[in-house]
């Protein structure tokens, strides 16, 4: 058996229960734990005089222990070990609590490496040093925890900083000379890349920064060409033979509308016509700004695949959504004579088998519904589109379920999370893109302001004014906490909205919704918001993604700084759907400057592709990816905006390994596609 494989407990220093708190961090065998890289490192190489220091600097200092190693018990039961030291520049005071047998292994006179923070103690006119690491210094031998580059790695409770090291440290011992390398000798030549074995020492315990920089760039090579390579596998249909669904003339589709298409809607329809007719299989992203008439695209395309004799599905991630669609869609489908139902989860058993049946034997046309769709049992006669809606609640592989349903089915992506251009190429490099970057007419910027606390009673006065005109509102709270990564924003949003109704809007008809409450009473709640049975709907960010309400005309919300930017965005996409003048009203209480430039951009423009932009720029393109909304797997080490010059090496190696391989079932290859199935077994979990 492979090494990397061996389960964690095989080394010497994990036993039962230390494997269990490893879990936690994501490490069972062998190989996760030397792919457990350092979040950070901290340079040990320096040796500082001591005269040079300053109170919070983190260095090594070589010194000479110049009184006696006294132990005193002090206040708390607590003891203390101190000494002073000192080299040829000055003196430093060293202190040691509750390790009392530090007493035993220093000795006066004796020469150490010392490496700490160095802090101002009360009643010390010197510099201390409380708890620092500590090797005796010797001329021909460098130390194994000071004088070096070392790990600091991510813990989690019962799992310190020394032990992990000395497990990695244990890990590789092991594997020495027995690494297999993922990356083939021609990969690693042709793009100058250092084997496995270097690398993995190396990102653990860096020989020097330029061995470090080596080793991060092949780790970031590596995890981005199996990123790569899956995302190619899995998208990469393009060839696929699809069924040829011949362009039509789409006034047929225009006269049943009761408002007439926008220029960039008729673009993307085109694209979607012409993917469609050329008898390979279609693979488009639909980019567009929330209400900018996304729908009607996949709309068309429904219209299309039906008038060829095949189904289409359409996917959408809640129930909401897909009763929205299903609600927009099923009357100007009618009126084409087409034949559509609904497909959710908290559907009665029976009409669920109803709806499936129809599926299977061709009497629907159109399926629209949750994942519920690529449950087992939900068979079609002839899928023959796919259509994702908002796809960064899916994953890959959810995607890709649904389309196996049918023979090569054509898919249409719907997103509303503008992406820059750059990385929507990298990302989506098999997808043609299409982008709708012009709003329905009529449609004004929803006004935006920022306000201090100080301003509620204005915004109160204000919100009955436009009630009073009959418009109907959003207030927005952030999840106080989150359990186990679950929204659990009930106790917020459900005492704010008690608290609104009893004391400050008794007059008006106050609900709150969040993720927690059952589908049924969630779909009860926005159907009465949609048939403007409420006045203010108090809301965790479940609202964010595509209710349609256009008669609301007014969102708050709170805490705005606990936002990021691009959920902002998302989030006001909720007003201004109708043809009321609309505002969106940011409160902020406090926060960085960081929040404050989101805060102000949200106020400067309403264009999603501005703000993904800014968004990137300001968050910086780890969290941009981190936060795991893109449908793709979480990256190790890799950051595919920053690693943009590796990211165009590694398109290029994807391409030459697949010309070559294009299934990966070369034995040369077997090491990558396992760290390709490996990358995307859980890739299609929804986040
Ligand atoms: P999104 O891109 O966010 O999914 P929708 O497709 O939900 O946007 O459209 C938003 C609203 O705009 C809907 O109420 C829809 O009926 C309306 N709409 C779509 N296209 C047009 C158009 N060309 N002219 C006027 N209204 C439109
Ligand atoms: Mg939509």
């Amino acid at each position: 058996m492979n090494l990397f494989d061996r389960e964690l407990r095989y080394l010497k220093g994990v036993g039962e229960k230390r494997a269990g708190l490893f879990a936690k961090l994501g490490v069972f065998t062998v190989g996760d734990i030397l792919r457990y890289f350092p979040r950070a490192y901290e340079d040990r190489r320096e040796i500082a005089h001591i005269t040079d220091l300053t109170p919070g600097m983190s260095v090594c200092v070589r010194g000479t222990v110049v009184t006696d190693v006294r132990q005193a018990r002090i206040s708390g039961g607590r003891q203390i070990v101190r000494f002073r030291i000192s080299d040829e520049s000055g003196q430093a005071e060293v202190m040691f609590f509750n390790q009392g047998w530090v007493k035993d292994r220093i000795r006066r006179g004796g020469e150490y490496i010392f490496y700490g923070e160095f802090r101002e103690m009360k009643n010390s006119r010197m510099l201390s040093l409380v708890n620092p690491v500590y090797e005796a210094f010797s001329v021909d031998k460098t130390g194994t925890n000071t004088q070096r580059i070392m790990p600091v790695y991510r813990l989690t409770s019962g799992i310190g900083q020394n032990y992990i090291r000395g497990i990695v440290e244990t890990a590789l011992r092991l594997c020495e000379g027995n690494l297999e390398d993922v990356l083939s000798e021609s990969i690693r030549e042709r793009y100058v890349l250092q084997n496995a074995e270097l690398c993995y020492k190396n990102i653990h315990f860096p020989g020097n920064g330029d061995l470090l920089a080596d080793a991060r760039r092949r780790f970031v090579f590596e995890e981005l060409l199996v990123l790569s390579l899956g995302l190619r596998r899995m998208r990469g249909r393009r060839n696929a033979v699809g069924y040829a669904i011949p362009e039509m003339d789409m006034s047929g589709f225009e006269q049943v509308l009761s408002f007439k298409l926008t220029g960039a809607q008729q673009r993307a329809i085109r694209d979607v016509a012409a993917d469609m007719s050329s008898g390979y299989t279609m693979n488009r992203l639909i980019q567009g700004d929330v209400g900018s008439g996304k729908t009607m695209v996949a709309a068309a395309a429904a219209w299309l695949a039906c008038g060829a004799g095949v189904q289409a599905a359409v996917m959408a991630p809640t129930e909401i959504l897909a009763s929205q669609h299903y609600e927009t869609l099923a009357p100007i489908f009618e009126r084409l004579n087409m034949r559509t139902a609904l497909l959710v989860g908290s559907m009665s058993t029976a009409s669920k088998r109803k709806t499936v049946e129809l599926a299977a034997t061709g009497e629907l046309d159109v399926l629209i519904g949750t994942h519920a769709l690529i449950s087992e049992g939900v068979e079609f006669k002839k899928l023959g589109l796919v259509v994702t809606d908002e796809q960064h609640r899916f994953g890959v592989a959810q995607r890709a379920a649904l389309a196996e349903k049918g023979n090569n089915a054509h898919m249409l992506v719907m997103s509303a999370t503008p992406i820059p251009r750059t990385l929507a190429l990298m990302l989506y490099g098999d997808l043609d893109i299409s982008r709708i970057d012009e709003l329905p007419p009529g449609r004004r910027p929803v006004q935006t302001f920022a306000v201090s606390e100080s301003y509620r009673p204005r915004v109160e006065k204000f919100i009955r004014k436009l009630v009073g005109e009959g418009r109907q509102v959003f207030i927005v709270c952030p999840l106080v906490e989150e359990v186990d990564g679950l929204d659990d924003g009930r106790k917020t949003v459900e005492t704010y909205a008690e608290h609104l109704s009893r004391e400050v809007f008794p007059e008006l008809r106050v609900e709150f919704i969040h993720g927690r409450m059952k589908p049924a009473k969630k779909d009860e709640i926005m159907r009465k918001m949609s048939a403007g049975e409420i006045d203010i709907l108090v809301s965790t960010t479940v609202i964010e993604v595509g209710i349609d309400v256009p008669n609301a005309a007014l969102i708050i919300i709170e805490n705005s700084e606990r936002f990021g930017l691009a959920q902002l965005h998302q989030l006001r996409g909720r007003v201004g759907r109708g043809s009321h003048e609309s505002y969106c009203i940011l409160f902020e209480n406090g926060g960085s400057q960081v929040t404050r430039e989101r805060i102000r951009v949200m106020c400067e423009t309403n264009d999603g592709f501005k703000i993904a932009e800014e968004d990137l720029r300001l968050r910086g393109p780890g969290d941009f990816f981190g936060s795991r909304q893109h449908g793709i797997p979480a990256l190790r080490i890799a950051d595919i905006a920053a690693d943009n010059e590796t990211m165009s090496q590694v398109s290029e190696a994807a391409g030459l390994v697949l010309a070559d391989d294009p299934e990966l079932t070369r034995p040369e290859n077997a090491l990558l596609r396992r760290e390709v199935d490996k990358m995307f077994e859980n890739a299609g979990e929804l986040n």
